[in-house]
């Protein structure tokens, strides 16, 4: 942020105000720490803050401080609108764009108060009074630690808030692996873990708490790879009716498609999961090296991200998606 940014920002703060923070639809580790970063943040400068969710969040996430105060739009419409529309300042974070939201968008739209972008995605919209983007940034809660330093607030900073800002931290850098990791990363880190964060128990919160049913699933997931070693590609499908055999929970597929990418020659992989309810196939890409998977997923499958993880969507079935995506891939070089 540059000064004229961080007075605008300042004076947003100078005096108790009602502020709405937004993540994105279906929230991940990051958008769920910035969120309750920013919430616990901003309680303790005296403000009312309140985090709206466009659904709900997934449920190795439940345990994060204040979780049990978010608001989730889908399932209470009347009230967050309610709140939204009385809200005097709004924060949207990890994300870029207010389609992101879903349905929320159409409420979003129609607010006139001021709006706060903070996020690390390519190529943000122009809805925010001040937009702080990077995206040399690895997580939205990197970005969050250094927002509170640009206000000369960092010793507001305390267990909650640093535990909310670790989480994003390391599931957003695939625990500190992703090139996106650098030493002012792990300075940050360091910060927090002597601000007291228990930095092994938030690991193992996230990532040891599966379910057998978790475990089933991803072995199924793991035996649907295909690799395409000419195109150094591979990629998963899981139909509807799998999803059901091993009793689906939302995040139960979160960082299978990662699996493709460990093969040895392997610099692009692909997860294409079946939601039948909402008539969608979900879809994920990850890729090794220059490959840039936020171009490919705009201009194939309407998403979009980052150069190296990105997400999409077809309206298609299942077999014609990968059929496409097959097709495609045929063409495509990738390095
Ligand atoms: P994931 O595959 O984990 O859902 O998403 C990977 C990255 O791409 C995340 O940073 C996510 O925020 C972003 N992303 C996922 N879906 C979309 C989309 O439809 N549009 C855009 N612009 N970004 C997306
Ligand atoms: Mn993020």
């Amino acid at each position: 942020m540059n000064e004229t940014e961080i007075t605008t920002v300042k004076d947003l703060l100078a005096r108790p105000k009602k502020i709405a923070i937004i993540p994105h639809r279906s929230p991940d580790g990051d958008a769920m720490g910035s969120t309750l970063a920013l919430y616990h943040f901003l309680l303790k400068l005296n403000h009312i803050p309140i985090i709206i969710s466009p659904n709900d969040f997934p449920n190795f996430l439940a345990w994060m401080p204040g979780a049990d105060k978010v608001l989730v739009y889908e399932n209470d419409k009347v009230n967050c609108t309610k709140i939204l529309n009385e809200a005097e300042l709004v924060f949207t974070l990890d994300f870029n764009a207010l389609h992101r939201t879903g349905e929320l968008e159409h409420v979003l739209n129609k607010l006139t108060v001021p709006f706060i972008m903070i996020d690390h995605h390519q190529k943000p919209d122009n809805f925010a009074l001040v937009t702080y983007s990077n995206t040399a940034f690895g997580s939205t809660c990197e970005m969050i630690y250094n927002f509170i330093s640009y206000l000369d607030e960092t010793s507001r900073i305390d267990k909650n808030i640093g535990t909310c800002i670790y989480t994003g931290i390391m599931t957003d850098s695939g625990s500190f692996r992703f090139p996106s990791t650098t030493s002012s990363t792990h300075r940050v880190v360091a910060n927090l873990i002597d601000l007291g964060i228990e930095n092994s128990e938030i690991h193992n919160q996230i990532f040891d708490s599966n379910s057998y049913n978790r475990l089933q699933l991803l072995g199924r997931a793991l035996q649907n790879m295909k690799v395409l070693p000419q195109h150094k590609t591979s990629y998963i499908a899981l139909s509807q009716k799998e999803l059901d055999e091993f009793h689906y929970q939302k995040g139960d597929t979160e960082g299978v498609v990662n699996y493709g990418l460990t093969i040895k020659g392997i610099h692009f992989a692909a997860i294409f999961i079946e939601h039948r309810e909402e008539n969608i196939i979900k879809i994920s890409f990850r890729s090794q090296g220059s490959f840039d998977v936020n171009q490919f997923s705009r201009e194939h499958f309407q998403g979009g991200g980052h150069i190296n993880a990105a997400g999409g969507k077809s309206y298609d079935t299942l077999s014609n998606t990968i059929k496409k995506f097959e097709k495609i891939i045929a063409t495509t070089e990738i390095e």
